[in-house]
C-alpha cells in the first residue's frame, strides 16, 4: 500500500488515497517517521516538495488521540503570510476528511470575534500568521500552554519579513517539552540562531531544490530601458508576443510597483488581478480564486504575497524586476513547469540589474539566455521622462484606483466589467511628459 510503511494512521493512509498520492515525496519518507517519534525536526525544502503534507500527515495522525480545550490549542502552525496559512488549512481540510478535528485559521484582516468563538470552542490545530496570533495571547483570548507540536514554516521568510523577534516570544510562550518542526529553504545565521536555540536534538532532513523547476523551464532576460513606462512597455510586449500564453504571474520586487503595474494593465485592456500585502484579506482570497479559476489571465504579486502558494499549471512567469535574493528567482520560477508541465520564465533586466543577475546565474549554475526586446509599441520621443521629477516629488495618482485597499474585490470586478473608454493619452500613466526647457537648465547653488 502506497505510504504504508512511514507509520501513518489508516484514516491519514485514505485521505492521502484518496488525494491521488501514488508514492511518498522525498521530504515526507524522511520526515514523517521522524514526526511519529515525537522528534524535532529540521526540513530544509522549499515549497513544491512536499512539505506541508510532510507535516499535515504525521500531525493528523497524532492528533488522533487526545481533545482540544477551550482556548488551549493542541498544536501551532506558524504561516509567514495569510495565504498560505490559508493553504495550511486547505491541506488540513483535504488530508484531514476522515477526522473530526477543529481546525482555526488566525490570521489578520479578520474580525476577532469570529476567531474568539472559535477558540472558545476549542481548537487542536491553530494555524495562524506571528501578529495576529500575538494580538489574540495579549487580549486574554488564548493560552499557547497546552500547545504540544508547534510547526514553523517558511522561517527564512519570517526573517525577511521582520518576524523572527515576534517567533522568538512565541517560542517562550509555549511549554519548553513541545515538540517543534521547522522548516526553511534556506539557512542564513539568524536562522541557525534560532534552531539553535529552540530546537531540541532535531533530525535534519534537507531534500535539494526539485532539479525539474529549472530543467522544465524556457528561461529568457530581455533588455528594457529603465524606466518604469519603459519596463511596461517591455512588459507588454512580451505578453502579447508570449507563445502558448494562458495564464501567467507576474513578479515585482515592491508593493507599490504591483499596483501601480496592476492598475496600468487593466488600463491596457489585459484582464489582470493583483496581490499585495496591502489589500484587505478579501480582496486578496478574491483575486487568488479568479485568477486559479481562469477567470483572469495575469496576476501581479509581490514575493510576499506570493510565496509557497500553490497555483498549479501556471504557463508564464514574468519579472516585472530582477529579484533582490537570487532565492526568489528560483521561487518565482518554480511557479511554472510544475507537475512535468513546460512553462516559460522572462526577467526584465534594466542596466542597473546586472549584478543581480550574476548572482542569479551563479545560484542556478546555467548562463541565462538573452532575447531581443520586443519591438517599441511608440516611436521614441526628443525628451521623455516618467511623471517622479525630484521637484515633483510623489508621483501624480492614477485616475483610477481599483485596487485601493479594501475595496471589495467584487466591486473591483463590477467596475472592470463596465465597458471602458479606450485610453487616452493624457491618462495612461505611462505617457512621456514634455518640460519647458527652462525647468531643464541646471540649477546655479548659493555658496
Ligand atoms: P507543497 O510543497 O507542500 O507546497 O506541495 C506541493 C504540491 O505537491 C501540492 O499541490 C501537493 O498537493 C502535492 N503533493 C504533496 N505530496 C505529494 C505526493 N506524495 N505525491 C504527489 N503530489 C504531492
Amino acid at each position: 500500500m502506497p505510504f504504508s510503511h512511514l507509520g501513518l494512521s489508516d484514516k491519514v493512509k485514505a485521505a492521502v488515497a484518496a488525494a491521488g498520492y501514488t508514492k511518498p515525496t522525498p521530504i515526507q519518507d524522511q520526515a514523517i517517521p521522524q514526526v511519529l517519534a515525537h522528534r524535532d525536526v529540521l526540513g530544509i525544502a522549499q515549497t513544491g516538495t512536499g512539505k506541508t503534507a510532510a507535516f499535515v500527515l504525521p500531525m493528523l495522525t497524532l492528533l488522533e488521540k487526545g481533545r482540544a480545550r477551550a482556548r488551549m490549542p493542541r498544536t501551532l502552525i506558524l504561516e509567514p503570510t495569510r495565504e498560505l496559512a490559508a493553504q495550511v488549512e486547505d491541506s488540513f481540510a483535504k488530508y484531514g476528511v476522515n477526522h473530526r478535528l477543529n481546525v482555526a485559521l488566525l490570521i489578520g484582516g479578520v474580525s476577532f470575534d469570529n476567531q474568539d468563538t472559535k477558540l472558545t470552542r476549542g481548537v487542536d490545530v491553530l494555524i495562524a500568521t506571528p501578529g495576529r496570533l500575538l494580538d489574540h495571547t495579549e487580549r486574554g483570548s488564548l493560552l499557547l500552554t497546552g500547545v504540544e507540536l508547534l510547526v514553523i514554516d517558511e522561517a527564512d521568510r519570517m526573517l525577511d519579513m521582520g518576524f523572527i523577534p515576534d517567533i522568538e516570544r512565541i517560542c517562550k510562550l509555549v511549554p519548553f517539552t513541545r515538540q517543534t518542526l521547522f522548516f526553511t529553504a534556506t539557512m542564513p545565521p539568524e536562522i541557525q540562531r534560532i534552531t539553535d536555540q529552540f530546537l531540541h536534538n532535531p533530525a535534519r532532513v534537507e531534500v535539494s531544490r526539485p532539479a525539474t523547476t529549472v530543467a522544465a523551464i524556457t528561461q529568457n532576460l530581455v533588455k528594457s530601458g529603465r524606466e518604469p513606462h519603459q519596463k511596461r512597455e517591455t512588459l507588454r510586449g512580451l505578453i502579447r508576443s508570449a507563445e502558448g500564453l494562458k495564464n501567467a504571474i507576474i513578479f515585482c520586487n515592491r508593493k507599490r510597483d504591483v499596483a501601480t503595474l496592476y492598475r496600468s494593465l487593466l488600463r491596457h485592456r489585459f484582464s489582470a488581478v493583483a496581490l499585495h500585502g496591502d489589500m484587505d484579506q478579501a480582496a486578496r482570497t478574491a483575486a487568488l480564486d479568479q485568477f486559479r479559476k481562469g477567470d483572469v489571465t495575469l496576476l501581479v504579486a509581490s514575493d510576499v504575497a506570493a510565496r509557497g502558494l500553490d497555483i498549479p499549471d501556471v504557463s508564464h512567469i514574468f519579472n516585472f524586476d530582477v529579484p533582490h535574493h537570487p532565492d526568489d528567482y528560483v521561487h518565482r520560477i518554480g511557479r511554472t513547469g510544475r507537475a512535468g508541465r513546460t512553462g516559460t520564465a522572462m526577467t526584465i533586466v534594466v542596466p542597473a540589474d546586472q549584478k543581480a543577475v550574476v548572482a542569479i546565474e551563479k545560484l542556478i549554475g546555467q548562463p541565462i539566455e538573452w532575447r531581443d526586446g520586443p519591438p517599441c509599441e511608440e516611436p521614441p520621443e526628443p525628451v521623455r521622462m516618467h511623471a517622479r521629477t525630484p521637484r515633483q516629488g510623489k508621483p501624480p495618482r492614477p485616475a483610477r484606483r481599483d485596487d485601493k485597499p479594501g475595496k471589495p474585490a467584487a466591486a473591483q470586478d463590477a467596475k472592470r466589467r463596465r465597458p471602458q473608454p479606450a485610453p487616452t493619452r493624457e491618462r495612461a500613466d505611462d505617457a512621456p511628459m514634455h518640460l519647458p526647457a527652462f525647468l531643464l537648465r541646471p540649477i546655479r547653488a548659493k555658496a
